[in-house]
């Protein structure tokens, strides 16, 4: 599995999200989640304490921001979005919310026409100082990847005590002013068969979308190796029909 080794990588291609300058927020050497989801490209959570103190310091944080976007803006590279990602849950840095308005700076010195994004589980919605955060930028982009708490559990593992229904109830603190994200995917996990895309669940995620009321949805599959062996791909046009049902809602979604 891949680990990020440095703060800022890239620009990358992004399907999502065009030129994507992706933010390293997490330690280097080890990711820290507080999930274990079955398919997450920088392997299964190993590290399942969440120690402040194993957080790079804020002060490298933003010196290595503030060096690549001057060294981006000076060779004319495009960048259009600066993408919080890497090797775990950015939200769950201490100084996440001191990080946004850092950013949010160097952003609009280098970058004022970039957008900022955060690709995140919404498990730190709790924290108030991290819901603010996330409301000051461009796209809080959150992951909803099961409705129903069996599939929550077998997909994602949360390490942290938080059901799916406490989940939901914070995606509506956004008052729809987010991102939603789901990965569709099927195969075997703890000797269960599933798929996410199947009925009931498939209806129940509509309503809760229906209810929740993103902004837009964005709705994928598996693209990279997987730390669980026995999972499938869903096919590209199954997932077109799913963001279909979601356009028929009145719901921007895109499949990707
Ligand atoms: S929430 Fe993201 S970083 Fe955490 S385990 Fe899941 S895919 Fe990996």
């Amino acid at each position: 599995m891949f680990l990020w080794d440095n703060v800022v990588f890239g620009p990358i291609h992004s399907r999502r999200l065009g030129s994507s300058l992706g933010i390293n927020i997490s330690p280097t050497t080890v990711k820290i989640c507080s999930f274990d989801c079955i398919y997450c490209e920088c392997g299964w959570t190993l590290e399942k304490t969440i120690e402040p103190c194993l957080f790079l310091p804020i002060e490298k944080i933003i010196d290595a921001i503030d060096m690549k976007l001057s060294q981006c803006k000076t060779i004319g590279t495009i960048i259009d979005s600066i993408t919080f990602s890497g090797n775990g849950e950015p939200t769950l840095h201490p100084k996440f919310d001191q990080i946004i308005d850092a950013l949010i700076v160097l952003r609009n010195k280098y970058y004022p026409k970039t957008v900022i994004t955060c690709l995140s589980n919404a498990t730190q919605l709790t924290n108030e100082r991290v819901l603010a955060a996330l409301k000051k930028i461009e796209n809080p982009i959150l992951k909803l990847d099961a409705v129903s708490e069996h599939l929550f559990k077998l997909i994602n593992k949360p390490i942290v005590a938080i059901s799916v229904e406490k989940i939901i109830n914070l995606l509506q603190q956004l008052h729809g002013d987010f991102i939603l994200q789901t990965l569709f995917l099927k195969g075997e996990i703890d000797g269960q068969i599933f798929n996410n895309t199947l009925e009931p669940h498939l209806s129940l995620w509509i309503k809760v979308v229906q209810h929740i009321h993103p902004r837009k949805v964005m709705i994928y599959s598996l693209d990279r190796n997987t730390p669980a062996q026995r999972l499938e791909k869903i096919p590209f046009e199954k997932l077109v029909e799913i963001s279909q049902k979601i356009q028929q809602i009145g719901i921007l979604a895109d499949a990707y």
